[in-house]
């Protein structure tokens, strides 16, 4: 099929139809750790395309190259072979443009720094005025609930809370593109809950596509448009899920009561297991 890419990044084809841009787009790629004489093939052959305000979960054994993955797409490493495109652009240049926010498991906030000087700080970063970063803070920590510790710094505050000062930080310069590494991980069941229906709430508000890397199937499946299940090193796509529980903006509590979650995740479990039920090791079924 003839295309061509016109002036906002989008793919026209030959009769006209506009084709949007996935917010990621990996092709066959693949990576190798150490080159000498015991390398480790980390990721082998992975094609996957992640919409714009798709949310899409990784779920795998550990060591299955999530976080390998999650690095390729933030181009904080490169893949030894195949291709990497987010919003139709290299890796290296949405990194330059800042074109998504990222969330890992380690908070990774300043402690010098009040918790609305580490939310405001990739906006000083990018020249905003001070008055356009106060607003868009105070925004923010209205979102993650956290309207009071504006002026605490990060040692005050429990580990959930650090963790949604991390998210208001990873949305302030509201991403369309949001990468999530186990951001919940260090959470205890209750407040990572409260942490899910808040995230799926900021989908729904802001529209933003997600990749999402959990051990936890009840999570990816509460959380997701689709699941991609991972087999264990070298790690590969062993199966992607579609979840079909509703949009993000209809998912509330109450669905991690209904018949319909409890299936799906029966679904992706018996995808991980697969027919290695000792790859599941390490993934959490709770
Ligand atoms: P996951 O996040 O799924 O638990 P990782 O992506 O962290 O897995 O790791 C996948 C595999 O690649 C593991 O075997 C890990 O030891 C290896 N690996 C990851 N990063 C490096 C690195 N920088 N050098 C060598 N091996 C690595
Ligand atoms: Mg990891």
């Amino acid at each position: 099929m003839n295309s061509t890419t016109d002036s906002m990044g989008g793919t026209a084809t030959a009769d006209g139809g506009a084709v949007p841009v996935p917010a990621v787009h990996a092709a066959s790629v693949s990576r190798i750790f150490g080159a000498g004489r015991s390398p480790v093939q980390a990721l082998r052959d992975v094609s996957l395309s992640v919409a714009a305000g798709e949310f899409v979960s990784l779920i795998g054994p550990s060591g299955c190259g999530k976080s390998t993955l999650m690095r390729l797409i933030a181009d904080l490493d490169a893949p030894s072979s195949g291709t990497l495109s987010v919003f139709g652009k290299s890796a290296r240049q949405a990194r330059l443009d800042q074109d998504y926010g990222i969330a890992f498991q380690q908070a990774g906030l300043l402690p010098w720094r009040t918790v609305r000087g580490n939310i405001e700080l990739p906006l000083q970063t990018h020249g905003a005025a001070p008055a356009a970063r106060r607003a868009r803070s105070d925004e923010l920590l209205e979102m993650v609930g956290l309207s009071d510790f504006g002026g605490h710094y990060p040692d005050q505050l429990s580990g959930g809370m650090q963790q949604r000062v991390a998210i208001a930080r990873s949305l302030a310069e509201s991403p369309k593109l949001l990468l999530m590494d186990e951001p919940f991980g260090a959470l205890d069941e209750m407040t990572r809950e409260k942490m899910q229906n808040e995230l799926v709430r900021i989908c729904a508000e802001t529209g933003c596509a997600v990749v999402f890397v959990t051990h936890s199937i009840p999570e990816a499946v509460f959380l997701s448009d689709r699941v991609v299940v991972m087999s264990p090193r070298p790690g590969e796509i062993r199966e992607i899920v579609d979840i079909t529980l509703g949009s993000a903006g209809a998912r509330g509590a109450g669905l991690r009561e209904e018949a319909s979650f409890y299936e799906a995740i029966r679904t992706v479990r018996e995808a991980l297991h697969g027919a290695e039920p000792a790859a599941v090791r390490g993934a959490e079924t709770r």
